[in-house]
Parts: C-alpha cells; sequence; structure tokens
C-alpha cells in the first residue's frame, strides 16, 4: 500500500480541478515543502500532510473553503479531512516558542514541534468542547447561533473551562444560552471538529425547569422542535456531530413505527 499526499497552502487545504486534494502519486518535489507531517489514522491507509509555500502549489488550487470540502466529500473522509485542516492550521499558528520566542523545530518521534532551545514541545492543539442535544419528551431544544452563516438550527454547544468537568460545562452552558436547567446526561459520542481546533464530546441531557430566554449576543432564537417537525427544518449536515444527535433522537421514533 502506498502513500497517499495531501497539500496545504497557508491556511488552505488544496486540490484540483476535480475537487480531488487527496493524491496517491506526489504533485511536487517534497524538497520545497515547509513540513511534512504523517496523518496516518489507520494502519492500511497511510497519509502525508505537505505544507508549500505560498504560490507553490502548481496546478493545485487553494480550495474554497473547509466546510465546501468537508461538504462534498464522503463522509468517512470527515476525520482525516479534519485531522489535516488541524495539523495544517496549528503548524501555521505556533512558529515560534510560547516560553521563549525562538523559532521551533520539527519533532523527531512526535507530530509535534520542538524548541532546541528551552526543550518545551508543542503538540497540535486540541480545545474540548460539550455538545448536546436537550430532550423534552417528543420535543428537542435547538438554537440558531449569531455566528451561524446560515439561518439553521442545531445543538447547544460551548468549551470546557480549566477546572470543569464536562457534565458541569453542559449544565452551565445550557443554562447560559438558553436558560434552562438540565439532569440526567448521557455521553454519546465525540468528533474532532476543525473550526479551527475543537475536539466535541456530544452528550444528551434531559429538560428539567425553566422557559427559553436566549442569550444576547449568542443565540439569535431557541425552540422545542416536535421530532415530527424536524424533517422541515434546516438542521446541521450528516457530517457534523450536532446532527448524528438529532438523527438518534429520531431514530426512537421511526423505530416506534412514526
Ligand atoms: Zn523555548
Amino acid at each position: 500500500m502506498g502513500i497517499e499526499y495531501i497539500y496545504a497552502v497557508g491556511d488552505r487545504l488544496c486540490s484540483d480541478e476535480q475537487g480531488q486534494w487527496l493524491f496517491s502519486t506526489p504533485c511536487f518535489n517534497h524538497k520545497q515543502a515547509l513540513e511534512i507531517y504523517d496523518l496516518t489514522l489507520v494502519p492500511e491507509q497511510q497519509v502525508r500532510l505537505v505544507v508549500l509555500p505560498e504560490n507553490e502549489q502548481g496546478a493545485l488550487s487553494p480550495s474554497r473553503g473547509l466546510r465546501q470540502l468537508l461538504s462534498e466529500s464522503e463522509e468517512q473522509y470527515f476525520p482525516l479531512l479534519s485531522r489535516a485542516a488541524q495539523v495544517m492550521t496549528w503548524s501555521r499558528d505556533h512558529l515560534y516558542c510560547p516560553r521563549c520566542a525562538n523559532a521551533l523545530t520539527h519533532h523527531q518521534q512526535d507530530l509535534a514541534k520542538q524548541c532546541e532551545s528551552c526543550g518545551l514541545t508543542q503538540y497540535p492543539r486540541l480545545s474540548p468542547c460539550i455538545i448536546t442535544l436537550v430532550i423534552r419528551g417528543e420535543y428537542c431544544l435547538l438554537a440558531q447561533g449569531i455566528r451561524f452563516t446560515e439561518p439553521r438550527y442545531s445543538t447547544l454547544a460551548g468549551f470546557i473551562e480549566a477546572g470543569e468537568s464536562a457534565e458541569d460545562a453542559l449544565v452551565r452552558e445550557v443554562r447560559e444560552e438558553v436558560g434552562v436547567e438540565v439532569a440526567n446526561i448521557r455521553y454519546r459520542c465525540s468528533q474532532s471538529w476543525p473550526f479551527p481546533h475543537s475536539f466535541m464530546l456530544g452528550f444528551f441531557a434531559d429538560y428539567v425547569s425553566g422557559e427559553i430566554v436566549p442569550e444576547p449576543g449568542e443565540i439569535v432564537d431557541a425552540r422545542w422542535f416536535h421530532y415530527s417537525e424536524l424533517k422541515n427544518t434546516p438542521i446541521p449536515p450528516g457530517f457534523t456531530i450536532s446532527r448524528q444527535l438529532i438523527d438518534a433522537f429520531l431514530k426512537q421514533y421511526e423505530s416506534n413505527g412514526g
């Protein structure tokens, strides 16, 4: 099994005219690469990320954007695209040692950078977040965030703060964003989310009390949706963990025959 290659320039992954971004043969002489990272996730598929200097991408072009790339690619490619994007962003944003300001160099063994002056090692950054579908019988709570690029209802999410457990963060975020209290928190699944380096821990939670009050400056609208309404509601695309939580909620009604 040969090695496959992904190319990046600046903050963009590259694709060819057909929209292809994963190549089974090298498109370039890799001597000109700024960095080469091993992105291999499973032993059967060896993958390298090759970071090229600006304007050295030849026949490839920096893609229209990661969201576009993700929505056009098959879902099975999400982990690899997510990993490539996160490593690319981290590599570009970590050129110097945060402790002593020396230039960082490629780590000998790990997917990391090191400071040869003070010995600090920098690994690709991951920021843990909770994401949750709040359930109230046959209804679930979805909200439209102020930063959404299109009108869409999604699950609630937020960063876990220093010292907090995921469960504490979930209760706090739901209280802040929509003003309701939740309990019976159940872990469902996780997803590495490359915008730009979040790690989403997905949960279900049950409604306990309170009326919905959208947080000003964060939430445009938040509502209870009956499961039968969801097929006519703009919700996130299939590759998102938000959609996976919503689909899992819906599934219990499908199996009950509607
Ligand atoms: Zn240093």
